[in-house]
């Protein structure tokens, strides 16, 4: 079950990865700093990597940007000199970039020097670190705790995000394509998935965009079940939660396979969770409350009488991380917009039968939305 499987990538995948379109990078500190006027800070120190990668492109494991209302400055150590200047100067970032070693703070504290009103990322910084910028770093400035500023321009993706993200759901559908057979020989869950991963790695993902889960038989009456030895039987519903990355973008898809002969009750299982995903997926449009697209799926579930055993929100925003905004749950106060890309993704899990969740990841439109996954549901092998 381990084989490296094959190395061919198909022709339409190849070319679509060679094609992306490019991000607008450079337009995303000055949407920020617009963002920064309302929230009324001067500057804004951005500590949190995947935010500093969505401004600059920088792609490091370190580093710090702040962000003032003329200038932007990115600070990072030895290890990137090279790669940080390539990598701003490739997305055409307007930052200017400062290599320092244990002297960071007086680097970072002489840029945002006779600032008043500093911003920090609230939901980023640890305890420590807000004492350490409060004490000795901005001593001379008042720090205000600011909540999902960049995350809040993240939500709405562009053609190049987009672009990415339909790439890396075009890697996951392809993976489960070529592997999907070996359901049938009895694999053990924890092999399935390495064969999932692999084949996502050889189609040109980075990696996979979260532990990829495998949950068969009794394993699928638990959502977020770790792939374990137990090897995949005749009968069994199995659910595959997996995706891909690409650029830094994720992809998540989710679906169940039945192997063999399911039972009438594991068939209407996977049936229901099918119909409740197309109705959330049919809610979906810019324009519409998120919590409306969770209301959509589950009362379709409610309607079989499954209520209590959809336990888990109906999907998410996906982008950068694999979790981020908007939730598209009950207790969302978010509305959908033009450029968010979400999943849905209602399941059901009942102890003694299975379990059944089947997801999509979507590009919402003004008209509704653009399914980026594909791989067939209501299959059976
Ligand atoms: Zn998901």
């Amino acid at each position: 079950m381990t084989d490296v499987g094959s190395t061919d990538v198909p022709e339409e995948l190849a070319a679509l990865l060679a094609g992306l379109e490019p991000m607008d990078v450079p337009s995303r500190l000055d949407a920020l700093r617009a963002a920064l006027v309302e929230a009324d800070v001067e500057a804004l120190l951005v500590t949190s990597l995947v935010n500093i990668r969505y401004l600059t492109g920088f792609t490091g494991s370190a580093g710090l940007l702040l962000v003032l209302p003329g200038d932007a400055r990115f600070v990072t150590d030895g290890r990137y000199r090279d790669q940080a200047t390539e990598q701003l100067a490739a997305h055409e970032v307007r930052a200017h970039v400062e290599i320092a070693g244990t002297d960071q703070r007086e680097v970072v504290a002489g840029a945002a020097e006779g600032i008043v009103r500093l911003g920090l990322e609230a939901d980023r910084v640890t305890w420590a670190d807000q004492r350490a910028y409060a004490e000795t770093w901005f001593p001379f400035a008042e720090l205000i705790a600011t909540s999902g500023l960049v995350e809040d321009l993240r939500v709405v993706k562009d053609p190049g995000e987009v672009a990415r993200i339909g790439a890396a759901a075009a890697i996951a559908d392809a993976a489960l394509a070529r592997v999907r057979h070996r359901l049938r020989d009895g694999p053990a869950e924890r092999d399935f998935a390495l064969a999932l991963d692999t084949e996502m790695r050889h189609l040109g993902a980075s990696g996979p965009s979260f532990e990829t889960i495998v949950a068969s038989g009794p394993n699928a009456a638990r959502p977020h079940a770790r792939p374990t030895d137990r090897h995949i039987g005749n009968g069994d519903l199995v659910v595959l939660d997996f995706g891909a990355v690409v650029d830094g973008y994720c992809s998540d898809i989710s679906r169940t396979i039945m192997v063999g002969r399911p039972s009438a009750t594991q068939r209407r299982l996977l049936e229901v969770v099918t119909a409740a995903q197309g109705a959330g997926i049919e809610a979906v449009r810019a324009g519409v409350p998120a919590a409306a697209v969770d209301t959509a799926a589950r009362q379709v579930i409610d309607d079989a009488g499954w209520a209590e055993e959809f336990v888990h929100a109906t999907g998410h925003g996906v982008g950068l991380e694999i979790h981020e905004a908007p939730r598209v749950a009950m207790s969302s106060d978010a509305t959908l917009v033009n450029g968010n890309v979400v999943t849905v993704e209602p399941g059901v899990y009942l102890p003694g039968h299975g379990g059944a969740r089947v997801e999509d990841t979507v590009l919402v439109t003004a008209d509704g939305c653009r399914t980026l996954t594909h791989a067939p549901k209501l299959a059976a092998v």
